[in-house]
């Protein structure tokens, strides 16, 4: 069966899926199990368990960031209880539910360290998939060493280190190497021997465990190879779900009259399913809708702040251009 679907560069930094050929309405367009499937999980294990990691100096951390979690809410529950009593003959007191900024920015660091935990446990294989996927946020961590992926360096000698993992040392660079980032680098020659290089590396060229995450996992914290290269569209032309729920769909459907060019065979745990949602020509790109399945529609500019604030981009999809509600 020839693809139905490439992976290309749209542009300098934004890399695409498309059709290479007509696609059905209801044709599944790629199978894919995710190589990262729980992230989710381990996050709030992070959050309950009083200690995660076994690392003392680690687990002492995250009690730490527990404690500002819930002193940063307490203190807002105390400020809105008193702007209450002021306001009571009949004022309005602003009802944000979400928690406070100090809160968020500990929660945050909580689910950075869950996710790089994860990460450092993954064999090399896993950790270069995941630190080659696009990463919006690009926040490099300074102070202590990270492991960073390297990509779209041209050297002029011709070294090739795009595609690996290196480790970011936490310092930039100044005069020359301004805005730069200190990165070692590891390069093996055809006999085995191991070379280090510290490099000075722009922050385009880098991307970062948590940042990855962030831009890319879908649903309960999956990361998968191909379907996260898929963009997102308001209007998508596909969905993304479990192998398994698409097959008792069908049979739900047909009962055992699956119509044959329907006919799947059972998914591996945890395979997902690209499916096409309308038909879809060739050279036409393929996109997600990031946001899930919603109940209500929303407006583009609310769409556009939660698209920005979880996965880091402005969308310019046909919808939001139109300014349409969806
Ligand atoms: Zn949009």
């Amino acid at each position: 069966m020839p693809p139905m679907i490439e992976t290309r560069a749209k542009s300098q930094n934004d890399v695409g899926t498309f059709a290479v050929r007509d696609i059905k309405k209801g044709a599944v367009i790629l199978r894919e199990c995710p190589f990262v499937a729980d992230l989710q999980r381990i996050m709030i294990h992070f959050h309950t368990d009083p200690a995660p990691t076994g690392d003392p100096a680690i687990d002492a951390e995250i009690r730490s960031l527990k404690r500002e979690v819930e002193s940063a809410i307490h203190d807002r529950q105390c400020d809105l209880s008193r702007m209450a009593e002021t306001t009571a003959n009949g004022g309005d007191v602003a009802d944000d539910r979400r928690p406070p900024p100090r809160a968020r920015a500990a929660l945050d660091k909580l689910n950075e360290l869950a996710v790089r935990h994860e990460f450092d446990s993954r064999p090399e294989s896993i950790q270069e998939k995941w630190l080659s996927l696009h990463d919006a946020f690009r926040v490099i961590p300074s102070g202590s060493e990270s492991p960073v992926g390297i990509s779209g360096l041209v050297s002029p000698k011709g070294r090739r280190i795009n595609d690996t993992i290196g480790t970011s040392l936490g310092k930039t660079g100044t005069g020359k190497n301004s805005g730069r980032f200190s990165v070692r680098t590891a390069r093996k020659d055809e006999s085995g021997v191991i070379t280090m290089e510290d490099l000075w590396i722009k922050r385009e060229n880098l991307t970062t465990v948590y940042g990855t995450c962030r831009s890319n996992s879908f649903l309960s914290g999956m990361l998968f190879e191909r379907a996260c290269r898929i963009n997102h569209s308001c209007r998508p032309n596909a969905v993304l779900m479990p192998v398994e729920k698409l097959i008792r769909y069908l049979e739900h459907k047909f009962g055992d009259r699956i119509p044959p060019d329907l006919m799947l065979a059972p998914g591996e745990p945890n395979e997902h399913a690209v499916l096409s949602d309308r038909e879809i020509r060739a050279g036409e790109e393929i996109s997600l809708n990031y946001l899930g399945s919603r109940d209500e529609s929303r407006s583009t500019e609310a769409r556009r702040e939660i698209l920005l604030q979880k996965y880091g981009f402005n969308c310019e999809c046909e919808a939001c251009e139109r300014r349409e509600c969806c």
